[in-house]
């Protein structure tokens, strides 16, 4: 069977008070949806990804959707219903596929467990829906004051991803364009689907407010329990003629640093440390100097190829601590731009990088102003 995922990501996400919809905040160093795109990316049964957007956040979108195949985009309704229905759309081309996943974008905890769940329940003339049964008291209340209950029994509480034979779902929506329904298995039920309930998580709640914005990071952190620590040192010799590049910063001085690549020495420590985390050898393995490709490179590669490795094994940069040893330039009035950038480069909130200079009271190379050293210490949390 041929399975595509449809995620809905063009809601304004209001209630959250932030200045981008939720989809696209960052969740844990990572965007909300890039979580809930790697989630149905590295699953075996999924092949397309449409992502249903407002193209206002395109930019936004091409960011969290970075590095990942088979993702594709269109613009979304005025309506989450007109939004699926147009992602429906945009998936009947000559590549249909013969079931598809419906998805919230703003649940990026699904796990694989329930996607297998939801295909293993689709059938012909079946869809599937992951719900919870509802386990507290439900009660009314007006002004206050407690004005009856509500029966619980045969209640659930639905989730997402809901999976459909693509051929129905999409006639289903066709038909039932006109009318308002809450989520797609019910508009699929009414237009006569039977649809399976299966089990849902607690992990997979929808992102609403920022509660739940913190909810899912301490879930996430939860998920990385396996702390990784490693250092990384680096050298350069001075050398006139170059620009001196510390930390991806071009800082004014009347020498640069000797080396094949941009001999960024600050970010060179920094990949060492990152690539020591996961055992991942060292940056001359991955970038060999005898290698021309590298030859004057923006060491900005060096170290996003490392925390993509790192991501790539599902694991979380915690925190990066950097020290470049120095007589001089003096390096106080730019260890914030160069901290900043390399919060950038890693995609981390500014608290999770630290830097800072130190000289060797005029001791030794580099208190002789032969060259600088930096010294990186990573932690990195695994699955
Ligand atoms: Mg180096």
């Amino acid at each position: 069977m041929n399975t595509a995922a449809l995620i809905v990501a063009a809601g304004k996400g209001t209630r959250m008070g932030a200045d981008r919809p939720k989809q696209y905040l960052p969740l844990l160093g990572r965007p909300v949806l890039a979580r809930t795109l790697a989630a149905f990316a590295g699953h075996p049964a999924i092949g397309r990804i449409m992502v249903v957007i407002d193209p206002h956040w395109r930019q936004a979108f091409e960011e969290a959707a970075a590095g990942l195949e088979n993702v594709e985009w269109c613009a979304g309704g005025d309506s989450r219903q007109e939004s699926v229905h147009l992602g429906l759309q945009a998936l009947n081309d000559g590549a249909a596929p013969d079931a598809v996943l419906i998805h919230d974008a703003a649940r990026p905890l699904i796990s694989a467990g329930i996607i297998d769940a939801v295909i293993a329940a689709i059938a012909p003339g079946q869809g599937a829906l992951p719900a919870l049964a509802v386990q507290d008291s439900l009660r009314r209340g007006e002004g206050g004051l407690l004005s009856g209950s509500v029966e619980r029994d045969n209640l659930w509480r639905a989730q997402t991803p809901q999976a459909f034979p693509f051929p129905d779902i999409v006639r289903a929506h066709d038909a039932l364009a006109g009318e308002n329904f809450t989520d797609d298995a019910e508009l699929a039920r009414r237009s006569g689907l039977k649809i399976a309930i299966v089990t849902g998580e607690e992990e997979n709640f929808k992102i609403t407010t920022p509660a739940d914005l913190e909810r899912a990071e301490k879930t996430l952190l939860c998920r990385h329990g396996d702390i990784r620590t490693a250092t990384g040192i680096d050298v350069h010799r001075f050398a006139r003629g170059r620009k001196l590049i510390l930390g991806g910063v071009e800082i004014p001085h009347d020498a640069g640093l000797a080396g094949h690549s941009d001999a960024d020495v600050v970010l060179h420590a920094a990949t060492d440390s990152l690539l020591g985390t996961i055992g991942a050898g060292d940056i001359g393995e991955h970038f060999p100097p005898s290698d021309e490709r590298w030859r004057g490179a923006s060491s900005d590669r060096f170290i996003r190829h490392a925390a993509a490795m790192i991501a790539r094994g599902g694991g979380l940069i915690a925190h990066i601590d950097l020290t470049v040893v120095c007589e001089k330039p003096k390096l106080g009035p730019h260890k914030a731009a160069m901290a900043a950038n390399i919060a950038r480069l890693l995609d981390l909130s500014p608290e999770r990088v630290s830097l800072k200079a130190t000289t060797t009271e005029k001791l030794g190379f580099t208190g002789r102003g032969e060259g600088i050293m930096a010294l990186a210490t990573a932690t990195v949390r695994l699955p």
